[in-house]
């Protein structure tokens, strides 16, 4: 493996740690996701629901806004592991993206894995939300 795979792998390794911890007593759909920033920081991130169904926070913004909050640089890379959702593997959900562009910026890589991390895809934020709305 070259390091661009191993820093792939570590951040997927990391969203399948937080998966575990995912707080998901309504669904029961576990998503655990993970930031790496500029500088090689990572923070995770595991979806918490609540009974006020509309409460729930996804994983990726779950570790985008803790990378946020902790003073990290720029984020990169974003990780989900998560069950495959009809089939095929599970992305972001729009929210979550929009979230990505306004801290990573449009070329912030996607990496999605399923459940066991092993069959992996990725994109850019960019090309997954080519119209976003952007800062100035
Ligand atoms: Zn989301």
């Amino acid at each position: 493996m070259n390091q661009h795979q191993d820093d792939d792998r570590e951040l997927i390794d990391c969203a399948r740690e937080a998966r575990e911890r995912a707080y998901v007593p309504y669904s029961g759909f576990r998503m655990g996701a993970a930031v790496r920033t500029v500088d090689g920081s990572i923070r995770p991130g595991a979806v918490v629901e609540n009974v006020s169904l509309g409460l729930a926070m996804c994983a990726e913004r779950i570790a985008l806004f803790a990378s946020t909050a902790v003073g990290d640089a720029r984020p990169v890379a974003l990780a989900l592991v998560a069950p495959r959702t009809d089939g095929v593997l599970t992305y972001p959900c729009g929210a979550c993206l929009q979230v990505a562009l306004e801290l990573g910026g449009s070329e912030l890589t996607v990496l999605v894995a399923d459940a066991d991390g092993d069959s992996v895809e990725r994109a850019t934020v960019g090309e997954l939300l080519p119209k976003g709305p952007k800062k100035g």
